[in-house]
């Protein structure tokens, strides 16, 4: 059913949705599937749009993963399901997301279509995309602009403070109770330094200092690779923006509130300062 690491494997998407056999459980849902139960199920690459299919080299060349996203309004084969990509993250393990790990196969793959879908046509003249030749590029065959997946960073910050508390906020767009850490995209002309620092002013209008670099993943919703940092507070207690952040306060590690869940690097950076994996 599902294929060992390393095996050239397969994969389909809808939307943000990732979708398996019903009887694939969450906890396995981040394995490959095999590429002939998908094209029993979906029919072969040859009936697929091409915006909606890719052969997907893996990141240490040890393989091609098989993609397939479908029409959003597409009707799902008798014996499958969908299953929210970030939903069944949270089965994943606690620490951070690496390349070759089932977490990671997936997270490249999901990037890559979606990228696809929205490199159909040249950005330049308007033409047809084609695929280039020899590496994982769309080419105009118009103009010949090349178009390459687009990677946003963003960082996210663990910060601390001499009773040996972390800043944990709420952010207007999390769930109710979810308090994570600053976080924010890197804006053109910025350095990883001052964008970590301007996020910080912008959200809590605190000061930090010893800023280091920590830990890096991929995280392709839609296609960010977050750089993880600490940083130790200096002077000023938080002050939410009220619009991005509505609350921000320091949390002991014995009264942590909710978290957001495993897979994502903010969970991760917490679960190093807590010594937990
Ligand atoms: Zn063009």
């Amino acid at each position: 059913m599902t294929m060992m690491d390393g095996e050239t494997g397969a994969y389909v998407f809808q939307g943000a949705n990732l979708i398996l056999p019903d009887n694939v459980d969450n906890s396995r849902a981040f394995n490959s599937l095999s590429r002939s139960l998908v094209f029993d199920a979906f029919g072969g690459p040859e009936t697929w749009p091409s915006a909606g299919y890719a052969e997907i080299p893996r990141v240490d060349r040890n393989g091609v993963m098989t993609a397939l996203m479908l029409d959003r309004e597409g009707k799902l084969p008798k014996g499958w399901r969908s299953a929210p990509i970030r939903q069944t993250l949270a089965a994943a393990a606690g620490g951070m997301v690496t390349v070759d790990s089932p977490e990671g196969l997936l997270f490249r793959a999901y990037h890559i279509m979606q990228w696809r879908r929205e490199s159909v046509y040249c950005g330049s003249c308007g033409g047809l995309n084609g695929d280039a030749p020899n590496e994982l590029a769309r080419v105009c065959p118009v103009c010949g602009r090349q178009e390459f997946p687009r990677i946003s960073p963003a960082v996210i910050v663990l910060i601390t403070n001499d009773r040996d508390e972390t800043l944990l906020a709420h952010n207007a767009n999390f769930a109710d109770g979810i308090y994570s850490l600053i976080a924010g995209f890197v804006e053109t002309g910025e350095s990883l330094e001052s964008t970590i620092n301007r996020e910080i002013q912008e959200e809590v209008r605190i000061q930090v200092n010893r800023i280091q670099y920590e830990a890096s993943q991929p995280w392709p919703f839609p296609n960010s690779l977050m750089l993880g940092f600490s940083a130790r507070h200096v002077s000023g207690e938080p002050k939410p923006d009220g619009k991005e952040i509505l609350d921000a306060r320091w949390f002991s590690r014995d009264k942590l509130p909710a978290l957001p869940g495993n897979g994502s690097v903010a969970r991760s950076l917490i679960n190093r300062w807590l010594g937990v994996r």
